[in-house]
Order: structure tokens, then sequence, then C-alpha cells
């Protein structure tokens, strides 16, 4: 049986945008199940809309998704993607066979009467196909048209491939999400393979790329179909084997129109920015459009490879719910071991003075505010307090006024003087007993609590409070306390 081999092939025309990486991990996953290979190419033929800097962006995105790829140009132990822009000494060469074959030919019409075709198909209101005026010019002709300094492109010839290969117009596939699909070719029209500056299409590059490449299996959105049917008569006018195809639907953004930078973040990049675990997105992804066979959505990588068949990928588009990813964001965030969520909080975390406290008691700074938290990005606003001394109280003003609140930090400061802050235990009975007494006095326990927070957070909800009160330390609580009492 020949090895299965897929690719991920992103045009650098912008950073690695969620839709692609969901295609990039459904190759991925594919590749895992059949035990195969999963490749990267940069289709970079367009030199006026590609930037490195997309590339690059690429290339660390899908990286930091753990999405690697197998082979490559090796860089010093690691490959290197495959791009398009570096092979184009390559495409001529097939663009030639398919002359030879009489598959393809010169065209030498200019941009104006290429435009007056087309103004005249519109004006006559049908469909626009090309001509196809050039196909039969005579040799002399074609030296007529050189001496005047024009450049030939090269286009395909619908008509010679559909003749040779298909019993009537109609091009069909099995699609491997999709099912049955089919196209009437005569609707096609000659297309460029190879422009007039010796630059392929992206068409033609695709077919001699993933043939060298020897990709068995070619999954990609559903915007490809109908670059497929072209691809198909490539294939066969090259006289080698069609590869497998898979289209995945859409993926919409809730209001169902196309996703966009308006709904939210729409790059790899910047989900990672924002404070979204790579476990998660993953996660997430993978459900727009694969359901787990036992219905439990969080799940592994590796679980979902184990688990995933690509004909049971749906055939429909697929929402976006930001919600959802970030209420899975939040399941992660709660289950990671410690140790692991610290070095993904850190960046978050980089205006503090991480060197106030030791490891662990950063650990358990993490542990007692991640509950509520679904980006780690909250985490900057939510453990403020334990970095920054300087406490506004504008916010709590109401719960310090209250006539009960004096006594209460009153209280307080003098039970800490005897206290012992070394560990949270003796803090938790002390203030136990502190709630105690005022309930005596008709002041409910989360009253009590809520002055004490107040007055060392400028917050009137948080963290677990004997905790905070361990963390920053007797001589930094009374302060506080004391602050706030004037
Ligand atoms: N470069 C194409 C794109 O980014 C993908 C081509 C393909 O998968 O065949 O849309």
């Amino acid at each position: 049986m020949t090895e299965t081999r897929v690719r991920i092939a992103p045009s650098p025309s912008g950073n690695l945008h969620i839709g692609t990486a969901r295609t990039a991990l459904f190759n991925y996953l594919y590749a895992k199940k059949m035990g195969g290979k999963f490749v990267l190419r940069i289709e970079d033929t367009d030199a006026e809309r590609t930037e490195q800097q997309y590339i690059d962006n690429i290339f660390d995105s899908l990286k930091a998704l753990g999405l690697n790829w197998d082979e490559g140009p090796d860089v010093g132990g690691d490959y290197a993607p495959y791009t398009q822009s570096e092979r184009f000494d390559i495409y001529p060469e097939y663009a030639q066979k398919l002359l030879d074959a009489g598959f393809a030919y010169e065209c030498y019409c200019t941009p104006e009467e290429l435009e007056a075709e087309k103004q005249a198909s519109q004006a006559n209101k049908v469909a626009h196909v090309y001509s196809g005026k050039c196909e039969n010019l005579t040799e002399e002709e074609k030296a007529k048209l050189i001496a005047e300094g024009r450049k030939p492109a090269i286009r395909f010839s619908i008509k010679k491939a559909l003749k040779a290969f298909h019993e009537t117009s109609e091009i069909t596939f099995d699609d491997l999400v999709k099912g049955e699909l089919k196209q009437n070719g005569d609707l096609i029209g000659d297309f460029v393979i190879m422009k007039s500056n010796g630059t392929p299409t992206y068409n033609f590059a695709v077919v001699v790329d993933d043939l060298l490449m020897k990709i068995t299996d070619i999954i990609r959105g559903e915007d490809h179909i109908s670059n497929t049917f072209k691809q198909i008569l490539i294939y066969e006018a090259l006289g080698v084997e069609v590869p497998r195809f898979g289209h995945l639907g859409m993926i919409l953004a809730p209001d169902r129109s196309k996703l966009s930078k308006r709904h939210g973040a729409t790059a790899v990049s910047d989900f990672i920015k924002e404070g979204y675990l790579i476990e998660a997105l993953v996660n997430f992804v993978a459900l727009l459009g694969w359901a787990p066979s036992d219905g439990v959505e969080i799940k592994t990588v590796d679980e979902i490879a184990a688990d995933f068949r690509i004909a049971e990928v749906s055939s429909s588009n697929s929402i976006f719910e930001y919600d959802k990813l970030n209420w899975m964001n939040g399941q992660y965030i709660k289950k990671m071991p410690l140790e692991e969520l610290l070095e993904h909080a850190k960046p978050f975390l980089a205006e503090y003075n991480l060197e106030r406290y030791t490891h662990d008691e950063l650990l358990r700074i993490l542990e007692i505010t991640r509950e509520p938290i679904t980006l780690l990005s909250e985490l900057k606003y939510d453990t403020e307090y334990l970095f920054n001394d300087d406490i506004k109280l504008d916010e709590v003003s109401e719960v310090l006024s209250a006539e009960y609140a004096n006594d209460v930090l009153s209280r307080t400061l003098e039970i800490s003087e005897g206290l012992d802050f070394s560990s949270e235990e003796p803090l938790h009975e002390a203030f136990a007993n502190l709630r105690g007494e005022f309930k005596e006095k008709g002041i409910k326990p989360k009253e009590t609590m809520w002055v004490i927070r107040a007055a060392t957070t400028g917050r009137t909800r948080g963290a677990d409070m004997c905790a905070i009160i361990k963390l920053l330390g007797k001589d930094e609580f009374t302060r506080r306390i004391k602050a706030a009492m004037n």
C-alpha cells in the first residue's frame, strides 16, 4: 500500500488564520491516523501578496500548535517548509510536457483583448470563458506576434482534456468528505497555467508540487472545489494518478457571516496573545466539523487522532463559537498542572516583579486565582493586588464606610499581632474566630471578610482571603489595614 501523504499549503498573504489551522490539523490528524506523512508547503507564487513576516508567522504558529511537519529541506536538524518560489525552475518543464502532448497552448492575447472578450460576454449576458482563439495559431502567426514584442502565456486546453479522458463534458470525483461532486467542464474555460512572465499560476503549481511531493490525499477548504476540477484535468493530461480530495465546510462567525476580525481574533498568533492555551485551541478547532464518537469533547490531540475519521467529518459549515472556546479554555486552565500553567502565565504577568514571591508562592497564586478565569490575560488584573502595593480604595468606599468597618479593621490589627503568618492554617482559624466574634454583634461572616478584603485588595471579590493574607505577609497586610483605616 502506498504511504498516505498529506500537506498544508498556505499562501503567506497574512498571519496563519484559524481556518487554515483547522485544515492543517485535519491533515495532521489524517496523517497520524493513517501512519502517513504531513508536509508544509508555502505557496508564495504571488510575490505581491507575499511577506516574509507572514511566512514566519505561519511557521511559528504551526509549530506552536504542535502541528509539526515530517519533512522538508534540512536546516540544522529541523525541517524548513517547501517554498514554491524556490521551485520556479521546475514548472516550465511540466508546462512543456503539456504543450508537447497538445493539452496546452500559447496564448498571445493582451490584457486589453482579454478584457474586451469579457465585456462582450457581459453585454451578451453569458458566463464568460476564454474564447480559445489562440489555440489554433499557426507558427507564422505566432512569429508575427512575437515580433510585435508579445510574450505568450500558456493555457490549458479544456476541450482536449475532456475529449481525451472523459466520455462527456462532466468531470466527477468522489470527495472524501462530501461524496460525489461534479462539474460541467464546458463551463471552465481554458485557464492560464504559466503567466507570460514565466511564473506558474496557483492551479498549475499546486498540481506539479502535489505530484512531485507524492501527495496522496488533498484535504482543504471547500472554497477550492472549483479548482479541483481543473486540477483533475491537469493530472490526467500529465498522465499521472489523480490524488484523493476531501473538502471541508467553511468556518463562519456566530452571526453566520465570514469570520473576520470584527468578531474577535482570527489569527492563531492573536489567540495565543489573548491568552488561549494551545491545547484548548487545538481541541476546539478539532470540533469544527468533527465530533468525538463518545460525545466527550475535551480531548488531547492523540485521543482525537485515534478517533478521527475523515469520512465522518461534517460536510457543512461550522460556527466558530467564541463563547464555547472561552469555556473550553477555562476548563484547560483549571486542569493544567500548576507548574505548566506558571510557564504559560509568565508572559501575561511580565509587568510584575515575580521575584517578590517564591516559586511555590507563585504556584499558590495561580491556584487561588485560576478558578474563574477563561483567558490567561485575565490573570494580570486578577493578581494585581498581590504585586502592586498601591491599593486604590475608591471602588470599595461603600464597604469601608459601613459602621462596623473600623471595628473589624482594628480587631484585625489586634489579632494579627500574635499571629503566625507562615502558613494559612492558623490564619483560617483566627479569622474564623473573628467572624464568630462579629456574628455575635449581628454582622454577617461574609460582611466581616468583605471589609478585610476591601481594605487589603481594593476589591469586593477575589481569591481565597487567607491565602492572600499569607502571601502578603504580616507587614504588608497590616500596613494595608492601617492605610484603609485612615
Ligand atoms: N495556497 C492555497 C490557499 O492558501 C491552498 C491551496 C491548496 O490547499 O490546494 O488557499
